[in-house]
Order: structure tokens, then C-alpha cells, then sequence
């Protein structure tokens, strides 16, 4: 029961894809520091994100997540993090004037550190070393001595997702959020010649945009014009990191993780009795759960009914991964089982993780193809089951990398060498984010 839920109870369940550290009084000192600092998010706020999702799964709003795969240390920078917000301002607008219902939005942003892997090891010509598992725990160069988990590297995660909440905080609401600057930026994308089926719908909106204003809205005395809300996500994976910034929400008096406004877990680690699924269960943020190929319609129910035993709407945000081409045979049987319960969820599509494939050239990506047919098969099926397709999670950045092939610049395979820099996986950069925005419009319009 939530009532007796312990914020370290996790720590006596079989815990996966966690590091063994070396160095128990190191661990525990940074342990100890950590709860001694402020959250980085504050329980108004996840209450607040809580609510707006409940709108999702009531069908009166959408829900766009994205970021990196994982954040990066050595390539923090504000530019970096100014240009991921503003393509998901981007993708907003294009989807809320869709859609016709507010768009949520949540970064990966803030926390998205800690890495689940899918071997313990990796090898490099002929060198076998542990895994990275990202810049929370170990260092990504090809060294024994970089791949060591290290528990100080959790105190400079803190540090640098402190920063970037500040300046997604002054982003968003200093002007940067303006909506006909934002549009403008837009516009500059559909001027691409191979854009220009999207440029009707630009268009459409830039007169939506001049009518307001014209009709007295000005976007400089409309809050709801200049401002917005953005949350912060990561994947709940590092245990000692999310108890550490546990707190009491002094509202309700009752637990909440500090380190983010929505945590979700993986694939990988929500077993029922695991440690994920326990710490999970007794915060009271939105919770966000990956559900693959090996998700079975009775493992759903029972995490249903742990993570959100009152089925408060809001709570539960399932997120449906299962690979181009085998949606229609895993998402039937999960909706239906949801049904089945009653239960209230958001139902968001991540079309990144199912599509993952080893190019020619060696570099992991991601076909900009594979992930639209994703998407698209995930509408078509809610259309057909008569359920709510709530929203998208995509691996993004505002950077004009060449992580993924695809999209109007037409990225090849033997671009990907060009500017390759993720720390895992591909992310879609800023143009096929947002002309990914626009193929998902057209999902919400048709
Ligand atoms: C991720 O979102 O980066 C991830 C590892 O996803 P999944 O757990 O769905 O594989
Ligand atoms: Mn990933």
C-alpha cells in the first residue's frame, strides 16, 4: 500500500541496469548531499503537470515529449538547450493548431542521464569494457578507468540540470516563447523546396496568427501568447539519485521526486517486483511507462494497478514502443486490456526505440520512414479502437546533427559520419523534428 511505501523500500527488491559502485562511503556521501538540496522541481508544479495530462487522457489535450537520448556532460550548453526548446515551441504550435486542444510539453530534459543497456559490455577492436551508461554513472570514453561508476558524477547531474531549468524557466516565460516568433522560425523551415507541402498549413496558421492580432489579441499583453509551461522528464532509472531528491510535498503531505516533473520507466526495468516499479509507485508525479513487444496484457493490468491503484487520470502515461510494421500486433491487446480495467492513461507513441537499426556505415539510426509508419500505424489503430492517441515521445534535438536518415534534407547513410554526436541513441535534429510535427498534424486532421 502507498500508505507504508518507503522512499528506500526499493532497495530491497531485484534491482537491473543499475551500477555496482565500488566505494560504499563515497556513495553514501553523496547521498547525503544530495538530500540536502533543494529539488529541482517543486510538488505545485508536478500537481499542475498531473492535471494537464489528465486532460490528455480525457481527450482534451496532446502530449508532445522530447530531447536527447541521453544528456551529455561535455556538450552542455545553453545554445544547445535554447535550440531544443524552441523546436519543441515549434512542433507545438503546428500540433495545438491541429489538434485544435493545448499541447503539453515535456522535455527529456533535466535529469535524462542514466542509460539502460542492452549487454553489460561492449567491445571495441578486440577490447572488452563495461557499458556506458550515461554521464550520470560512467564516462563514455574507451577506457577501463572512464567506465568505472563514479556516485560524484550524480552531484554534477544535479548541478547541470539546476541550470538548465533555469533557463528553460526564462525561456519560457522572457519573450523567447513568443508565438509569431516562434511561427516565423517555422515559416523559415517550409521554405525548404521539398517543404513546400507543408507550407499551405504554415501559411494557415501565420493568418490564424495576423487575425488575432488584428482583432486586438496582442502577443505582447496576452500572457497565454508569450508564455508557456514546459516540463521536465527522464527515465527513473538511477535509484540512489531519484531517493535522494525525494521529498515531502508540503501540500499534501506526501512523497515526490524532486528531480523532475514526469519520470517514466524503461522497458527494461518494469518488472512488478522490481525496484523501479516500487520506487515508482509511491511518488505522487506523473508516471510515464514504456510498454514493448514483451508488454502482455496481464503485465499491464498488474502495473496498472501498482502505479495507479485509484486510476487518477493523469498518473499514467503508457508509452507504446513496439517498431514499424508491429504495432498492429502488440497495441490491439494493450488497448483492450486497458478497456478492459477501466483504467484512465494517456496513450503516447514513441516511435524511436522499435526502429533502431545498424547502417551500412556502422552508426546506429533511425529511417525517418520507419518512424512516421510508427506514428501512423499507432493513430490507425486508436482510430479504429475508438481510444484517445494522446501523444508522441520523440529522441529530438534543435541541433542540425545527422543522427537519423530521412526527412526533406534527405540525410543519407554516408551523411551520418558528418555530424554524428549523440551519447546513445539517434535523435531526430531540428528540421525532421519539425516536419515530423507537420506528417502528425495531418494524423490529428484526418
Ligand atoms: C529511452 O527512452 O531512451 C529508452 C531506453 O527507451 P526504452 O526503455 O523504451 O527502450
Ligand atoms: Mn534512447
Amino acid at each position: 500500500m502507498a500508505s507504508t511505501w518507503n522512499k528506500s523500500d526499493w532497495r530491497s527488491k531485484p534491482r537491473i541496469q543499475m551500477p555496482d559502485y565500488t566505494d560504499p562511503a563515497a556513495l553514501a556521501q553523496v547521498e547525503a548531499r544530495l538530500s540536502s538540496f533543494p529539488p529541482l522541481v517543486f510538488a505545485g508544479e508536478v500537481r499542475t503537470l498531473k492535471d494537464e495530462l489528465a486532460k490528455v487522457a480525457r481527450g482534451e489535450a496532446f502530449l508532445l515529449q522530447g530531447g536527447d537520448c541521453a544528456e551529455s556532460f561535455q556538450q552542455f550548453s545553453a545554445d544547445s538547450i535554447r535550440d531544443t526548446f524552441k523546436v519543441m515551441l515549434q512542433m507545438a504550435m503546428v500540433l495545438t493548431y491541429a489538434a485544435k486542444v493545448p499541447v503539453v510539453k515535456v522535455g527529456r530534459m533535466a535529469g535524462q542521464f542514466a542509460k539502460p543497456r542492452s549487454a553489460p559490455t561492449e567491445t571495441s577492436n578486440g577490447v572488452e569494457l563495461p557499458s556506458y551508461r550515461g554521464d550520470i554513472i560512467n564516462d563514455i570514453g574507451f577506457t577501463a578507468e572512464s567506465r568505472i561508476p563514479d556516485p560524484e558524477r550524480m552531484l554534477q547531474a544535479y548541478t547541470q540540470a539546476a541550470a538548465t531549468l533555469n533557463l528553460l524557466r526564462a525561456f519560457s516565460s522572457g519573450g523567447y516563447a513568443d508565438m509569431h516568433k516562434v511561427h516565423a522560425w517555422t515559416l523559415g523551415f517550409t521554405e525548404h523546396e521539398k517543404a513546400d507541402r507543408y507550407r499551405e498549413m504554415a501559411n494557415r496558421i501565420a493568418d490564424a496568427l495576423d487575425f488575432m492580432k488584428a482583432a486586438g489579441v496582442d502577443p505582447r499583453s496576452a500572457h497565454t501568447l508569450q508564455e508557456v509551461d514546459f516540463y521536465t522528464s527522464h527515465e527513473g532509472l538511477l535509484l540512489e539519485y531519484e531517493e535522494a531528491l525525494c521529498r515531502i510535498d508540503s501540500t499534501s503531505g506526501k512523497p515526490v521526486a524532486g528531480s523532475g516533473h514526469l519520470i517514466w520507466i524503461g522497458d527494461r526495468t518494469r518488472q512488478p517486483d522490481g525496484a523501479h516499479v516500487e520506487f515508482c509507485r509511491g511518488v505522487q508525479n506523473p508516471i510515464g511507462l514504456k510498454c514493448g513487444p514483451t508488454t502482455t496484457a496481464d503485465d499491464l493490468k498488474v502495473l496498472m494497478e501498482k502505479l495507479n491503484p485509484t486510476n487518477e487520470a493523469g498518473r499514467l502515461t503508457l508509452i507504446a514502443r513496439f517498431g514499424a510494421g508491429s504495432v498492429g500486433e502488440h497495441l490491439p491487446r494493450l488497448v483492450k486490456a486497458v478497456g478492459e480495467e477501466g483504467a484512465n492513461v494517456v496513450w503516447s507513441c514513441d516511435p524511436m526505440h522499435g526502429n533502431t537499426i545498424k547502417s551500412a556505415t556502422g552508426y546506429k539510426t533511425r529511417p525517418f520512414d520507419s518512424v512516421l509508419r510508427e506514428v501512423r500505424e499507432f493513430f490507425a489503430i486508436h482510430k479504429a479502437e475508438g481510444t484517445h492517441p494522446g501523444g508522441v515521445h520523440f529522441e529530438m534535438t534543435g541541433a542540425d546533427v545527422t543522427e537519423c536518415t530521412g526527412g526533406v534534407r534527405d540525410v543519407t547513410e554516408d551523411d551520418l559520419s558528418s555530424r554524428y554526436h549523440t551519447a546513445c541513441d539517434p535523435r531526430l535534429n531540428a528540421s525532421q523534428s519539425l516536419e515530423l510535427a507537420f506528417l502528425v498534424a495531418e494524423e490529428l486532421t484526418s
